[in-house]
């Protein structure tokens, strides 16, 4: 939680300057007036997407990736195939397209050159928790995401679009978002656990992959504003 109230100025700070800001510095530095306090530049700042989730109560601190595109490499684990390698990427194209290709990646054939790991794993739960489909863990430098290893459940029980579907919520993890939505409709809600639960709750393979919602878009808009506001 420190990080994160230490995160919200730095999120506004990266907001750039509109003209209107850019005006008034000017007529204020003319009639010899002090600048305006950030908090009177956060008035007439772009006001962030909304709605969305990125200060939400299920969020910790979230990083970014300096550069694009991310470079994604997928290890040769046993339940890895160019199929399901394609599988994936059609969960993680969906955030590709919901960025209007602003937050793109790209596959490479090293690890060492990877930002992203992804293991294919032949199992129907992953090992830390039988319940857990996905996992995305990363590592980060000051603001910056440094890497990330994804690992997925990928064996036969393991519809194309269930993997799809979890794919596309673990990528959203890997481009920073580091928690879940608090609304059952976002694809970055606890997905892994709606999907997880095989114990008494019957798991039921989503019929058609979900794809980031309008919170989910507004949320890494938020988070890579700078980028955004660059990108047109
Ligand atoms: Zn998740």
């Amino acid at each position: 939680m420190r990080w994160l109230l230490r995160s919200l100025p730095l999120l506004l700070l990266t907001l750039p300057a509109s003209a209107a800001v850019a005006a008034a510095t000017n007529v204020a530095a003319r009639q010899g007036t002090p600048t305006p306090p950030l908090s009177t530049v956060g008035i007439v700042t772009p006001s962030p997407p909304k709605p969305n989730y990125l200060d939400g109560p299920q969020m910790r601190t979230s990083h970014r990736w300096r550069r694009f595109p991310v470079r994604v490499y997928f290890a040769p684990d046993d339940a890895y195939s160019p199929e399901r390698g394609r599988t994936v990427q059609a969960g993680f194209d969906e955030w590709t397209r919901a960025t209007g290709g602003v937050l793109s990646y790209v596959i490479v054939d090293s690890a060492a050159d990877a930002d992203v790991r992804v293991h294919l794993l032949s199992v129907p739960h992953l090992a830390d928790s039988p319940t857990t489909v996905g996992l995305t863990h990363t590592s980060s430098r000051g603001p910056w995401l440094d890497l990330a290893r994804m690992d997925l459940a990928a064996d036969a029980s393991v519809t194309p679009e269930l993997l799809t579907e979890v794919a596309a919520h673990e990528w959203g993890h890997a481009l920073g978002i580091n928690g879940h939505s608090d609304d059952p409709s976002d694809l970055m809600y606890g997905v892994t656990v709606r999907v997880i639960h095989q114990g008494a709750v019957s798991v039921e393979p989503p019929s058609h992959p979900r794809t980031p919602s309008l919170r989910d878009r507004n949320t890494v808009r938020k988070l890579y504003a700078d980028r955004f506001a660059t990108a047109h």
